[in-house]
């Protein structure tokens, strides 16, 4: 791992300045191997050295050269990025000199791997790295630099204490079983503190989940007969004409994408094609996929026309919608109202007709969502499927020890519900990893980070 590997490390194109980034045990020789003004190898850590880029006689760039050594460093060995002037030919003509004088072209977020299996950042912060480059949002960037600061970090490591300290007290009686008054103390204790442990990773990872809506968007799906005023919601939400408005029922036949933002929340909006019972192929297509979107949406919002009885289509979405995450919209409520729903959650009424006729739905969102909560929170919360999926397999070591407890079962077996929980938290931060996640996980970032 000491090899030295070389990246351009800004966005490939023309721009004011263009980063070639070595870190190794050569990156300091390498680079001075191909600038004459100044002998980099006996610069100070953390300068900045002005001078030009050679290739034999010939000057590539005019760049600024700076030298940090080893180990305060993004990966903790020697770290140098030339500042060549933005531009394909002067990039890439220096990153070539520096593959010719004995770099490597470093891999795919090969800098972060190299700065966490330095111990440099956990695993958590090396996510975080990607989450800040990816993010779309300010409140996605927020969830990014938390987890850069270290606050999830901690918060495992927190978890993970409280842990081990429970795990000693338990050995404690297991070496020493003749001290039966220490056991009933330690077995009402234990009681205690993992239901407190098991609330909290509850609360992080139901958090987390809303959270990570901020990050990927809420897959939000319209559905609804025609005509009842789905594309006119979708282009309030989206304000813009997006989607074809028209009354001739069975119009929107394709299905219609937008990017809406609501205070950060990001929602990928998709109008389905209306559904109703028809002979007309390309619409009976468009009916079927509705049905497979409401199946992979993380939200749907079914829409009907309150100035008309409920008729059995409507019936027959509201039943295919029932077990997700929904809002019903009774549009055109600025028309005589005809339509009665009863015994059902998330009903909001809207019209078309003005801006604000919309709002009830933007406000039923964000309330859905936890926006406000988060929002009031420190954006300590873990922030994708492979740290969520560890929290629940740590949630259910938990639940395992508690059920064991309750059974009155040799405490030894409760010792390894723990222990599980407790690696499961330290997979998390990467504290225990296998290769294959490891180089995944960096595979996705992109060269030069
Ligand atoms: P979709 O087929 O469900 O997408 O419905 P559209 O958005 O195309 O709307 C169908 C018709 O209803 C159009 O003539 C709209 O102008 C009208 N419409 C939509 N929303 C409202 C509303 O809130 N009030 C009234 N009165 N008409 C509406």
């Amino acid at each position: 791992m000491n090899d030295t590997i070389v990246a351009v490390s800004t966005a490939l194109g023309v721009g004011a300045i263009s980063i070639v980034r070595l870190s190794g045990e050569d990156a300091i020789s390498i680079v001075n191997k191909m600038f004459k003004e100044k002998d980099l190898t006996k610069v100070k850590s953390h300068t900045i050295s002005y001078g030009h880029i050679y290739d034999n006689d010939e000057i590539i760039d005019e760049v600024l050269v700076s030298v940090m050594k080893s180990p305060k460093t993004f990966t903790t060995q020697d770290v140098v990025e030339i500042n060549c002037h933005g531009g394909i030919i002067a990039t890439n003509k220096t990153l070539e000199l520096c593959l010719k004088n004995g770099a490597r072209l470093a891999e795919p977020g090969e800098f972060t791997k190299r700065a966490f299996l330095n111990g440099r950042i956990d695993l958590v912060e090396s996510e975080a790295v990607m989450d800040i480059i990816e993010s779309k949002s300010e409140e996605a960037h927020q969830l990014g630099i938390s987890g850069l600061k270290g606050n999830i970090s901690a918060l495992i490591e927190n978890f993970r204490t409280n842990l081990k300290n429970l795990l000693s007290s338990i050995e404690v009686n297991i070496d020493y079983p003749e001290y039966y008054d220490i056991e009933v103390v330690t077995i009402e204790k234990l009681k205690q503190e993992l239901a407190k442990m098991q609330q909290d990773l509850k609360e992080l990872i139901d958090l987390s989940v809303s959270s990570s809506h901020i990050k990927n968007g809420i897959k939000t799906v319209i559905v609804g007969k025609p005509n009842v005023g789905k594309s006119s919601i979708l282009n309030r939400l989206l304000e813009e004409e997006k989607a074809i408005v028209t009354d001739i029922a069975g119009t929107t036949r394709d299905i219609v994408e937008g990017e809406i933002y609501l205070d950060g929340l990001l929602l990928n909006m998709i109008d389905t094609a209306g559904i109703r019972n028809t002979n007309d192929l390309v619409e009976k297509l468009g009916v079927t996929k509705s049905f497979q979107m409401i199946n992979e949406a993380d939200l749907v919002i079914v829409v009907l026309n309150s100035s008309e009885p409920l008729t059995k289509e409507d019936e027959e979405i509201l039943e295919k919608t029932k077990s997700k995450p929904r809002i019903i919209v009774l549009n055109k409520s600025d028309l005589p109202k005809k339509l009665v729903l009863k015994n059902l959650d998330n009903v909001i009424e809207t019209t078309t007709l003005n801006t604000k006729g919309i709002e009830p739905l933007k406000a039923k969102i964000k309330e859905l969502f936890n926006l406000e909560k988060i929002k009031s929170k420190d954006y300590t919360y873990l922030s994708n499927t492979r740290q969520i999926t560890l929290a629940k397999k740590a949630y259910q070591n938990l639940l395992d020890a508690q059920k064991s407890l309750l059974e009155n079962n040799p405490i030894d077996m409760i010792e390894i519900d723990l222990k599980e929980c407790f690696d499961n938290l330290g997979e998390i931060i990467g504290i225990t990893y296998s290769d294959e996640v490891i180089d995944n996980l960096f595979a996705n970032f992109c060269v030069g980070k």
